[in-house]
């Protein structure tokens, strides 16, 4: 009895503000073993572990894990797209978003927290749009403040504006308009003035950001926000002015969401920015990219754009701690999965000029981490993510490799790097439970003689090691080759070569470079830990 008061006098003792936070894409390889890592020195004054994620290794999967302490078996996420349940109800090809709330069944820890009467902050968090009741705890006495801007609905995407596209609507005067958002534009001696209902900001034009991000206001060369409200929501745009002569000019507009709210009673200041500018960098619309012939300027501009959303979201979530003053503060990162997705391939090509822009990408969230984990010095800290990242050369169309083994699209469903079989407890399924066994053997063996693929799981596997035992888990998992990259296409060819190597995940988490991690502020646990662990660790703080 007496151990047992201690203990319990021990455990309250402990109790402790937490600060959890998902830095997603970062994994433990690269974090602990590249130039670009240790720029995190946030991360690195803690102490850092290796922990396997969920299979296959994708965001909402390992997010999912990472927030209920459970594996897709429980929680239902068993990737970013999700097979709709009951089975009976749907067929095989049925999906919904794993990033939404709706395929969600188990508690995200903010749920948890909450019931249990602990004022909790949930920013950009997975799987909480639409709020619901299991997402968000709508009807609890003190329901945790929940936001999410990138399930929401987006306005408009990033765009670049180009003089020369535009029709003059006075002098020295353009309008541009996308959809629902419209914007005045006037030339003035040095840059531009943006004006919409009733609101003006102004940009000069300035060269691509070449100093490091230490040390000085990050993304200072965008505008103020503008205010907007689109469809009766509140949000904003920033503008960036990339060129700026008698001939013309080159503009760059932040895309525009939604963010939703919920439990917060209140408006909360700042723009929700969400992701970099990557999907407009890609396409070459900020420039020639280095790896083909460019000067470095699309990186640098495309660096501005992580360095602004680690601004606007640092800002947002340091808004959050210091007003809701939650005893849990959940928190979410997006720039490093952009950056390996755009770079890591480049990197690991041996391309060093990329590196050093990886590093500066790392740099600007370190900035951000800093003031974020800054007023948790003395309490408990949790960093984690929901994948690595390896380097991809080419994909796999695995819908077009199915069908050269000779299965079609009735038969067999590929996703990320697993595969379900059409079986009659779907509705208009195919295939028998009594056929299943055979048919699921026949296929291993073809896959396993395939020369892409490097690794086939059984059931067994699939429900013991990674909990794959639920209504939505598939009835196997493969990983496949390096360099190799698994999408669900069917057209052929079954191997496309990319135009250059990029950064993937998906692939199997036991590998170590799919591998996330954990830095804590808690002593250094002896082994290797799962996703999984996270949530009872950050719980067990709490009380
Ligand atoms: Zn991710």
């Amino acid at each position: 009895m007496i151990r047992l008061l201690l203990l319990c006098a021990a455990t309250a003792g402990a109790a402790d503000n937490v600060l959890l936070v998902s830095v997603d894409g970062l994994g433990y390889r690269n974090l602990t073993s590249s130039a670009a890592g240790r720029e995190l020195t946030t991360l690195h004054a803690l102490t850092i572990q290796p922990m396997r994620t969920a299979y296959p290794s994708k965001t909402s999967a390992g997010h999912a894990a990472l927030f209920t302490g459970t594996w897709s078996g429980t929680n239902g996420i068993v990737s970013n797209t999700v097979p709709l349940t009951p089975r009976a109800d749907h067929t095989v090809k049925e999906t919904v978003s794993g990033f939404r709330s709706t395929a969600l069944t188990a508690d995200p820890i903010w749920v948890t927290a909450a019931r249990q009467g602990i004022r909790t902050v949930a920013y950009q968090v997975t799987q909480a749009y639409p709020f619901s009741e299991r997402s968000a705890g709508l009807s609890l006495p003190h329901p945790p403040v929940v936001l999410n801007g990138y399930q929401t609905e987006q306005f408009v995407p990033y765009r670049v504006v180009r003089q020369r596209d535009l029709e003059q609507s006075g002098r020295a005067t353009f309008l541009w308009k996308d959809g629902p958002l419209e914007f005045r534009i006037r030339r003035t001696a040095r840059g531009l003035r943006l004006s919409a209902q009733g609101h003006t900001v102004t940009v000069v034009a300035q060269a691509p950001e070449s100093a490091s991000p230490r040390g000085r206001p990050l993304a200072r060369y965008f505008s103020r926000p503008l205010p907007l409200v689109i469809k009766g929501k509140r949000t904003a745009v920033f503008f960036r002015l990339i060129e700026f002569d008698d001939a013309g000019f080159t503009l760059l507009h932040t895309s525009a969401h939604e963010l939703a709210v919920s439990g917060l009673g209140r408006p909360i200041p700042g723009v929700f920015v969400g992701n970099s500018a990557i999907s407009v960098y890609e396409k070459g619309a900020l420039g020639k990219l280095l790896v083909n012939g460019g000067d470095g300027s699309a990186e640098r501009l495309m660096l501005e754009t992580i360095e602004l959303s680690v601004r606007e979201t640092t800002a947002q979530m340091v808004w959050l701690q210091r007003t809701v003053k939650p005893r849990l503060f959940v928190g979410y990162y997006s720039v490093i999965d952009d950056t390996e997705h755009a770079w890591y391939g480049l990197s690991s090509a041996g391309n060093t000029v990329i590196d050093g822009f990886r590093a500066h990408a790392y740099a600007a969230l370190d900035e951000g981490l800093k003031q974020l984990s800054a007023p948790y010095a003395r309490s408990a800290q949790f960093f984690s993510a929901d994948h690595g990242m390896a380097a991809a050369a080419r994909e796999i169309h695995m819908g077009a490799l199915l069908a050269e083994l000779g299965y079609d699209k009735t038969q067999v469903v590929p996703n990320a790097s697993c595969l379900y079989l059409n079986t009659t407890d779907w509705k208009n399924g195919t295939i028998t439970l009594g056929q299943r066994a055979q048919v699921l053997d026949a296929l291993r063996a073809r896959l396993a003689a395939h020369p892409v693929v490097t690794r086939v799981y059984g059931e067994a596997d699939l429900r013991v090691r990674f909990g794959l035992d639920g209504p939505t888990s598939p009835d196997l998992c493969f990983d496949v080759a390096p360099l190799h990259y698994p999408s669900e296409t069917a057209d052929p060819p079954v191997v496309r070569e990319f135009a250059y190597p990029r950064g993937e995940h998906g692939f199997d988490p036991t590998r170590e470079d799919m591998w996330s991690y954990l830095a804590s502020s808690l002593a250094r646990p002896a082994q290797m830990g799962t996703l999984v662990d996270i949530a009872r660790a950050v719980l067990a703080r709490l009380h």
